[in-house]
């Protein structure tokens, strides 16, 4: 499987300086006073996976994820986050044993992805993560709210949910493709 060994952002919401967190084995947990900035990271990586819904990230335009200056600060210009997998089982189907997944976002509302530090397509980059079976809708981040949505929604919808964790989505995905063409 994948695991997440770093994460690195700069420029993202609160983080004005660039702040890495690095998770070792086992269960990581982030603790701080309320508006410390623990959601901001959920929403960072949330972003990063593909995240093209700003609300979905508790913000309503593209420069509210970027860092907005504070009395002592300027703001920043561009946000960047990284996340640093580990592939030595080639979970992701590419030929490195460490997988950095980039994205970058200019005030001007310019984005950019990369893979492993080369630009890429966010399709490139959703693909890639269908394949690990981190699909868009996918299990991966569970929001406070999301627990009564489940709980909430129609059977179809929560049929979708059951597809995504059975790694069903991506061949649907595939098929969507295959008949396109
Ligand atoms: P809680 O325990 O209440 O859930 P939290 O640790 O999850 O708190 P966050 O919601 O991650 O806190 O952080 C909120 C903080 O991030 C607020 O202080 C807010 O001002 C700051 N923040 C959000 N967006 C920006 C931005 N674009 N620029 C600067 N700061 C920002
Ligand atoms: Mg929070």
């Amino acid at each position: 499987f994948l695991l997440l060994r770093k994460f690195e952002a700069y420029g993202f919401k609160s983080f004005a300086d660039k702040t890495e967190l690095e998770f070792g084995p086992g269960i990581t947990v982030i603790v701080g006073p309320n508006g410390s900035g623990k959601s901001n990271i959920s929403d960072a990586i949330r972003w990063v996976l593909g995240e093209q819904n700003i609300r979905n990230l508790r913000g309503a335009k593209t420069e509210d994820i970027i860092f907005a200056g504070s009395t002592k600060r300027r703001p920043l210009g561009v946000a960047e986050v990284s996340l640093i997998f580990d592939n030595s089982d080639h979970a992701l189907p590419l030929d490195y044993n460490e997988v950095i997944i980039t994205r970058r976002v200019f005030r001007s509302g310019e984005s950019e992805y990369m893979i492993n530090k080369s630009l890429c397509r966010l399709k490139d980059i959703q693909d890639l993560l269908t394949e690990a079976g981190l699909g868009r809708e996918s299990m991966t981040i569970i929001g406070q709210n999301k627990i009564d949505e489940v709980l909430n929604s129609k059977p179809e919808e929560r049929r979708l949910l059951f597809e995504e964790a059975a790694g069903i989505t991506k061949y649907k995905h595939r098929k969507k493709e295959a008949l396109r063409k």
